[in-house]
């Protein structure tokens, strides 16, 4: 199962690339292993929508200050299809500039408002918790209670965000350029990801939910750790395949595509694979901490750690849930995961 790129240059920093007609492709630096992120403006009749707007850095708000000399019309309309960083960053940048809305799910919209602010001085031993919960040993744990209260968070590459917002909800159709674009929602990777389709002209903005080549992060994390992400993703999947398969598919990361059935077949198929090698590893009781080289062979760096603890959380927590595995409490704090017998 394979998907096709379209037959187009990756834009090069500070470029624009038109991926059909009155859309345009744009990427911005992001200072991680995935090194990029996607952005995309529709043409909007009296200026541009933009999807998406870069991570909150100095980096980024020169390069657009660079793409917007270019523009020969404004920025109309700023949509956020989720509140990571690298999609909200340079919201409150642009729609201050333009003193345009920011358009944005109801949850998405909070919760960004929220991470942004940071705990206000909460207490953090739930933080603490969930890493003794993953079984990640005092050594980590301790690490990783100094990083925090030395980090300045996450809201240090979040412009702040606008104090009002345009809800897209599911069902509903955004217009754009006189072009009716549908918003279907994606659970899982983030509570309520925005994906636009545009059922006249086969065009789906697909942000993170449905990714070529990498499959997004799906994790359970401290703020919520009886979340189940995993199921909340394969079930939100699915409806995608009800869109015509000739769709063409513009993400978040890596390139634009043909393929949106085989692609969503091959995600599905991936986590369906990771929770089969893991329901045969927990035939004896195993911890978070133990089922990480199950789903991943890479070595991870501190920063990969984080993500991945919480993608094999919500894998465990999957089969928690539905009742295929037990989830007992060790010696250590730990969570402990055993498959039942069939
Ligand atoms: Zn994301």
């Amino acid at each position: 199962m394979s998907v096709e790129f379209i037959a187009v240059d990756i834009p090069k920093e500070g470029e624009l690339v038109e991926v059909a007609t009155g859309i345009f492709w744009l990427r911005m630096p992001l200072p991680f292993d995935l090194d990029h992120i996607n952005l995309y403006l529709v043409d909007d009749g009296d200026g541009y929508a933009l999807i998406d707007t870069g991570i909150g850095t100095k980096r980024v708000e020169e390069l657009w200050e660079l793409i917007l000399a270019k523009l020969d019309k404004g920025i109309s309309k700023v949509i956020v299809t989720h509140m990571h960083p690298d999609h909200i960053g340079m919201a409150g940048f642009l729609v201050d500039k333009f003193k345009v809305a920011l358009y944005m799910s109801h949850s998405e919209y909070f919760v960004a408002r929220a991470i942004s602010a940071g705990s206000r001085g909460a207490s953090d031993w739930q933080d603490d918790n969930y890493l003794v919960r993953c079984g990640m040993g005092s050594k980590y744990i301790a690490d990783a209670q100094k990083n925090r209260r030395e980090s300045k968070g996450v809201g240090q590459v979040i412009r702040p965000i606008p104090v009002a917002f345009e809800r897209l909800q599911a069902g509903a159709s955004i217009n754009l350029g006189g072009e009716l674009w549908r918003v279907i929602i994606g659970r899982g990777h983030s509570p309520e990801h925005v994906c636009l389709f545009n059922d006249e002209r086969k065009i789906l903005l697909s942000g993170d939910h449905v990714l070529p080549i990498i499959s997004p992060n799906i994790g359970v994390y401290s703020t919520e750790p009886n979340a189940n992400s995993l199921e909340m993703y394969l079930s939100t999947l699915p409806p995608f395949l009800d869109l015509p398969s000739e769709t063409l598919v513009l993400p978040s990361h890596k390139q634009p595509f043909h393929g949106l059935h085989s692609r969503v077949e091959a995600l599905l198929a991936h986590h369906h694979l990771h929770l089969s090698n893991l329901r045969a590893f927990c035939a004896q009781e195993r911890s978070i901490k133990e089922c990480l080289p199950i789903l991943f062979k890479r070595e991870l760096n501190q920063h990969n750690m984080f993500f991945a603890i919480a993608e094999a959380f919500s894998h465990l927590n999957y089969l928690y849930f539905c009742g295929d595995c037990s989830r007992e409490i060790g010696k250590d704090g730990e969570y402990l995961f055993k498959t039942k017998e069939a």
